[in-house]
Formats: C-alpha cells, sequence, structure tokens
C-alpha cells in the first residue's frame, strides 16, 4: 500500500488524535478552574473532576459513550479509550498518551509562572499578546458541556467541521491561565496547536520505516504553500474581476488545506495571509515525495487540487494553470520546548518562511492547451489566454472564462439585492472621488520571536525578572489578533458606511440586446449613469435595468440643490422623478452605451427604439465599502473619499487602545490613496501595493532627561497634519495620490 493510501485508511483515527489534542484541557474551561486559580478562592472551590464515571460532572459521567470510544493505530498494539486519554494521570502508560504528553509539552512552554498577579472571581479578564483585557465569558460550564461531544464516538471528517467551528467560538474566550500577566494565553490557541502536533506526529509514526521515533526525539517542520497573491490579485482591471480572483485564490488554499489536513492528513495549516499557508508537518525523509495508489507525488497532487480552485463549483471557471504555488519544506527541523529542559528550546522559522517573495507563475503547459493553434490578442484580465471565443467577450477584449467569471460575480450582485457593491461608482463620493485605505503592521520580529523577550513575566520589582519565551502558540496568537484587529475594522466598516442609499431600476418597452449582467452608461446628457442588465429569469425576477451608481453623485452632477444632496433617499427620489420627467413624459431618447467597447463602437446607442416605461428603487440598503483585505499583516478597503480621513483616525484609535503599550515595537503604517472614479483601477492598486512595500525603520532612542509634569498634546491628527514626521511611538501616515 503506498504511504499516502495509509494515511487515508487511518484518516478517522488521525482526525480523532487530532480533536483530541483540540480538547485536552477542556476543564479549563470551566467556572469551577476560574474559581480555583482566583485569589478569592474559597477552600471547597474544586475543578472539574477527571473521569470518575459516576460522577455527573465528569466527561466520563456526562457523556458514557466516550467510555468505549477507542483512539486505536497500529503505532501500538492496545486501543485507547478516548476518556483515558483525557487524563493526564495516564499519560505514562503507551506510546499514545507519551506523544500527547510531548505535544501538550511542546506546544505550551509559554505557560510560565507569573509573581502573583491571582485576579479575583467574578470579574476575571483574559488579555491579548499586547495588554489589552476583555471580560471571559459567564457560565463556561454548561457552554463547555455543550459542545459536541458525543460527535466524538462517530467521528469524521464532517464531524470535525462541526467541532472545530463550535470550539473556534468558545475557546478564544477562555484563557489557560488566569493569572497577569500569562492571562493571555487562550485555550483555543493552545488546543490547536496540540491537536496539528499530535496528529502529524501519529501520521509520521505511521510511516516510519521502522518503529516508531520515541516520544522524546520527536521532531516537525514547516511546509509552505505560497504564490504572489498580492500580484495576482491587483492585476485586475475592474473591481469584479478582483473579487472573482479573491475568491479563487480562497478555494485554492482551502482546497490545499482539505487535501492536507483531511484526505491524506498530515498536516495542519498553522498561518495564512494574502499569499499562502503554513502547515506543521512529521519530520519525514521525502515528504512531498510520497505517493498516492497511482504512484503520483504529493507535490504534484497539491499542485492538481490548487488548480482546480473555482467559483461555485463550475468545473468551466477553473483556476487551471493561472497561478500556480511553490512549496518549500522547512530546511532545519525543531522540537519546539526542549524535552530534557535544558534550554535547547527550538521554534520554527516562521518568519524566514514568509519572507522570500514568491514570484506569480502560470503553468506554461496549462496556457498552452488554451491557443491550440489560434491567433487572436490575449485577453485584457489575465494576459494569458486568448480573447473570446464568444462575441460578447471579444467586444470586451477579455476571454471567455474572464468574461463569465466577472459575469458571476455582478450576476450575484444583481439577484441577491446586495448589502454590499462591486462597483466603483458606488463607493466614490459625491464628488465622484474613493480612497485606497491601506494598513499595514510590521511583524517581522515578533514572528520571529525576537520582540517577545520585550514582554515581561516577572518585572524587576518583583523578582528575578522573566520575559515571556517565544513559544509556537505565542507566535500564534500574536498574528491571530492583528488579522482580528483588520477583521473587525472591516466589519465596523461595513457598518459605518451603511446608510439608506437605494438603487433604481429601470424597465423598458421591449427586451433590449444587451449582455446580461453586463454595465453600461446610461446618457444623461451632462453626465451617464452607470447601470447593469439584468434579464428576465425563470422565477418572473428581473427584466430591468439596474443603477450601479452613486445616485447622490449623479444628482449632483445634473445640479440637483445641495439640501437633495445630503439626504441618501431624498436624492434617490429626486433622480427616479428626474428620469420618469425626462424619458417618460418628455420625448427624450435613451442612449446607452457600452463603454468596454472598442472605440469605433463605444459611441453606438444599444437602446435606440427602446422607451422607458416605469422606474422603482430597491428598498435594500448597502455599505459603501469594498473590503479587499485584511490579514495579518495588511489590510485594504475602498471607501468614500470624504469619509476617509474620519476612518484613518478610528482605526488609530483602536490601535492605539488595544496595541498601545507595545506601539513602539509593532508599528502600524496606514496609507490612504485618493483617486477619481475615471481613474484605472490598476493604477490605484498599483499606489496601494507600493504602500504595502514600505519598511518600518526601527531606531533606539536614548533617554538624556526625564521631565515631570504634563505631556504636550498629541499634534499626530490626520485629519489636520499630512505631513507628520515619524516619531519615537507614532503612528506613520503617508498620503498620495494615484492620478
Ligand atoms: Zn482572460
Amino acid at each position: 500500500m503506498s504511504q499516502l493510501e495509509i494515511l487515508a485508511q487511518h484518516r478517522d483515527a488521525l482526525l480523532l488524535a487530532e480533536a483530541i489534542g483540540w480538547l485536552h484541557d477542556y476543564r479549563k474551561c470551566s467556572d469551577e478552574q476560574l474559581k480555583v486559580q482566583a485569589a478569592n478562592k474559597a477552600p471547597k472551590d474544586q475543578a472539574l473532576p477527571r473521569s470518575e464515571a459516576t460522577d455527573p460532572n465528569s466527561l466520563s459521567g456526562r457523556y458514557n459513550i466516550l467510555t468505549s470510544t477507542n483512539l486505536q493505530l497500529p503505532v501500538q498494539s492496545n486501543a485507547r479509550t478516548v476518556t483515558n486519554l483525557f487524563d493526564d494521570n495516564t499519560w505514562r502508560q503507551d506510546l499514545l498518551g507519551l506523544y500527547l504528553s510531548r505535544c501538550h509539552n511542546t506546544a505550551h512552554f509559554d505557560k510560565q509562572d507569573p509573581a502573583g498577579g491571582k485576579q479575583s472571581y467574578p470579574g476575571i479578564q483574559i488579555s491579548s499578546p499586547f495588554g489589552f483585557e476583555r471580560p471571559v465569558l459567564n457560565d463556561l460550564t454548561s457552554k463547555m458541556w455543550a459542545l459536541p461531544w458525543a460527535s466524538l464516538a462517530t467521528y469524521s471528517k464532517t464531524e470535525r467541521q462541526n467541532l472545530f467551528v463550535a470550539l473556534r467560538n468558545l475557546f478564544p474566550q477562555v484563557g489557560a491561565d488566569t493569572r497577569r500577566p500569562t492571562n493571555e494565553v487562550d485555550l483555543w490557541s493552545w488546543g490547536l496547536l496540540v491537536g496539528a502536533l499530535y496528529k502529524t506526529a501519529l501520521a509520521g509514526a505511521l510511516l516510519s520505516a521502522s518503529t516508531p521515533p520515541d516520544a522524546q526525539n520527536l521532531h516537525w517542520r514547516l511546509l509552505s504553500v505560497r504564490v504572489d497573491g498580492l500580484g495576482y490579485l491587483f492585476n485586475a482591471a475592474r473591481l469584479p474581476d478582483l473579487l472573482s480572483r479573491q475568491e479563487l485564490l480562497h478555494d485554492a488554499f482551502a482546497r490545499v488545506c482539505s487535501l492536507l489536513e483531511e484526505t491524506y492528513p498530515l498536516a495542519n495549516e498553522v498561518y495564512r495571509d494574502e499569499h499562502g499557508s503554513l502547515y506543521v508537518v512529521p519530520d519525514l525523509p521525502g515528504l512531498l515525495g510520497l505517493t498516492n495508489s497511482q504512484g503520483v507525488p504529493l507535490s504534484q497532487l497539491i499542485l492538481q487540487e490548487f488548480a482546480k480552485a473555482t467559483l461555485k463549483g463550475r468545473q468551466a471557471l477553473q483556476l487551471g494553470g493561472e497561478i500556480t504555488p511553490v512549496l518549500v519544506l522547512e530546511p532545519t527541523p525543531w522540537w519546539g520546548q526542549d524535552p530534557n529542559r535544558s534550554g535547547s528550546d527550538e521554534l520554527p522559522a516562521i518568519n524566514a518562511m514568509l519572507s522570500p517573495g514568491v514570484r506569480a507563475q502560470a503553468d506554461a503547459e496549462a496556457i498552452e492547451a488554451f491557443w491550440n493553434s489560434r491567433i487572436d490578442a490575449i485577453c485584457t484580465v489575465c494576459g494569458l489566454r486568448p480573447q473570446g471565443p464568444a462575441r460578447k467577450a471579444i467586444e470586451r477584449n477579455v476571454c471567455n472564462i474572464c468574461e463569465q467569471r466577472r459575469l458571476d460575480r455582478s450576476q450575484a450582485w444583481a439577484s441577491e439585492q446586495s448589502h454590499e457593491t462591486i462597483w466603483i461608482d458606488e463607493v466614490a463620493d459625491t464628488n465622484g472621488r474613493l480612497t485606497l485605505i491601506v494598513g499595514q503592521f510590521d511583524l517581522e520580529g515578533w514572528l520571529e520571536g525576537r520582540l517577545l523577550d520585550s514582554l515581561l513575566v516577572i518585572a524587576p520589582n518583583e523578582g528575578t525578572t522573566t520575559t515571556k519565551t517565544a513559544s509556537f502558540s505565542r507566535v500564534q496568537r500574536i498574528w491571530q489578533t492583528t488579522r482580528q484587529f483588520w477583521r473587525e475594522v472591516q466589519a465596523w466598516l461595513d457598518t459605518t458606511l451603511s446608510d439608506d442609499r437605494r438603487r433604481v431600476l429601470l424597465y423598458l418597452d421591449q427586451e433590449p440586446d444587451l449582455g446580461p449582467f453586463h454595465v453600461y452608461e446610461l446618457d444623461l446628457g451632462s453626465t451617464s449613469l452607470s447601470v447593469v442588465w439584468y434579464p428576465p429569469q425563470a422565477d418572473g425576477s428581473g427584466g430591468y435595468l439596474i443603477s450601479a451608481d452613486n445616485l447622490n453623485a449623479v444628482a449632483r452632477r445634473l445640479g440637483a440643490e445641495r439640501h437633495i444632496l445630503e439626504d441618501a433617499v431624498i436624492a434617490a427620489i429626486w433622480l427616479e422623478d428626474y428620469l420618469q420627467q425626462q424619458f417618460m413624459q418628455q420625448t427624450r431618447q435613451l442612449i446607452l452605451h457600452n463603454p468596454e467597447a472598442t472605440p469605433g463602437k463605444r459611441q453606438q446607442n444599444l437602446l435606440a427604439g427602446r422607451r422607458l416605461i416605469r422606474t422603482e428603487h430597491q428598498d435594500t440598503a448597502y455599505s459603501t465599502a469594498i473590503p479587499i483585505l485584511a490579514e495579518p499583516r495588511s489590510f485594504m478597503a475602498l471607501v468614500p473619499a470624504n469619509r476617509s480621513l474620519d476612518i484613518l483616525q478610528q482605526i488609530k484609535l483602536k490601535y492605539e487602545r488595544e496595541m498601545g503599550k507595545v506601539r513602539n515595537r509593532l508599528p502600524l503604517q496606514l496609507s490612504a490613496v485618493y483617486f477619481s472614479r475615471r481613474t484605472p483601477l490598476r493604477a490605484a492598486l498599483d499606489a496601494g501595493q507600493a504602500m504595502l512595500k514600505r519598511k518600518t525603520m526601527t531606531t533606539v532612542w536614548n533617554v538624556r532627561s526625564v521631565v515631570q509634569g504634563s505631556l504636550p498634546a498629541d499634534t499626530c491628527d490626520p485629519a489636520k497634519d499630512r505631513t507628520t514626521k515619524p516619531g519615537p511611538g507614532r503612528t506613520h501616515h503617508a498620503f498620495a495620490i494615484a492620478s
């Protein structure tokens, strides 16, 4: 049997081992545990029992079925019951227990003893790695018992997904330790890593040619699967192109993840950003050369899976060879915490694995197949395949695949009465201007583990100064926190930029000959209105042109008075009245152009002889923010230019509130690229990418004198000061105009 088939054969057992790792410290997710660790612990307070079968407060008592559920793998002769493995007193019994013990230690040697620091119950706080605290959830014990425990008895890929989601929601809200300052160790990042190490160690043991490695001798490596994500994303002519590329990359990374974590369970993803993933894998010789039953090596299987990425499962829209990932196996293995505790801890080289840039590269053979004896112009979106062959695609100078992907986004937008937008014109403010907000954390020193030395477990006035260990899970929490920061900014933008603006619908007397879900420009004399053709659907919906524009801006260009422009609903009604007056009550001709047609055809009227018979408006309000990136390091979003300074100010405030304690070691660069709605998107994205390439300069400042008194006022206000120079502990701002 091939090596990968051996893993597939033991899939359910390996996934169960992973779940045991995730859950192994479940008893910490309880009110009992909070009370036991509290400064005001009462004599009667006790942690939850380990596994007494008759005790209704124990796992065995609650879920009796787990006392007969086994973890069985041919690395040892006897099976282990699940409840038995959850009892750390039994870990010394056999290899399955010893491996779990080793993974437990290697994942979290960050659990250092502080000097005191106990909190009082209730009111216990959990901290971010940067010292920002929030309260631990209430009623923990009942939430922990409500986890899908019974699913472990019939565990498989489906149950894995459910358990993962349940744990991802609950465990990050609980500290594995409640003592300050180690209350930043949350139960999820801890369990997640133990699960990854345990599963991969057992996969490695299954494939070991001789006897499985001794638990003390377990080693792992990182495997990176990366592309030039930004290069691929930003080589987009229009927003729907960028958004479909975003979805394709997401699908590609998810497919590889499923291949490595579930199909052949020998890896776990421990880092993901816009360029790809890092996986923990066992330290096995020739890992990427392991084969399946057809003799295909793992490296090839990863590339094949990546190429299958598509939109909505449609095979015709597959990524194919447009972009191929680069696979790198970490050159040196590591064991995490030194098992002998003699100080030889070894950390994975996360930063080094992320540092070398990957060039965007296509699979020449796969692309060649599209050219097969054709002599056509090249597609202006992908720059790889020939234009066409469909007529509508050729008219827009794109290949069928890029055309279909673009339409797919547009169709979803039109048919779902979307709360989001995919159109530059809908984001642009009343002056037709947009801003690309770009944010970047400099995580280099943190991912290397170097800057963790600057955080103290024991301060000089409390005893022997002790700094925080640069453990794997601590490093993981750093990048998870910065990613969460950007995700929260993104969610806040969606809410704050939603108002009651509406879209207008235009019904015609006869069905026009227009491309379904294509964007056109309706001539209004002094200006134009962007509209999308939504053809009649089988369910009776559609059959109209829908606006894809900021109606306030159009009303302004048509000369509407100031008070009309102050309210999005009034502006929409004003414009609807204007359209009725011009095209229904008066005899003005409808003129519609295709802005993407070749210059000769651009002025052709596509609605000659058609009449407007009715107008309506959609009741869906939508957000004028378009999220592009919210990754551990980078953030990008398109917003209306007139809201940009306020948004920058709010991000800065959030940063100061949540990361203020480390602001001199965790620099945040915030930039804004201003451009008009007519500026090619690529130009704005190029400027944004240049902002992301800017490096933070680190300098050492010596204190020469200390003066008592109040601090001078902070003048770093982007709304007033556009030339703030970088200074110690200051957010840096840069502004650029793309034109
Ligand atoms: Zn193309």
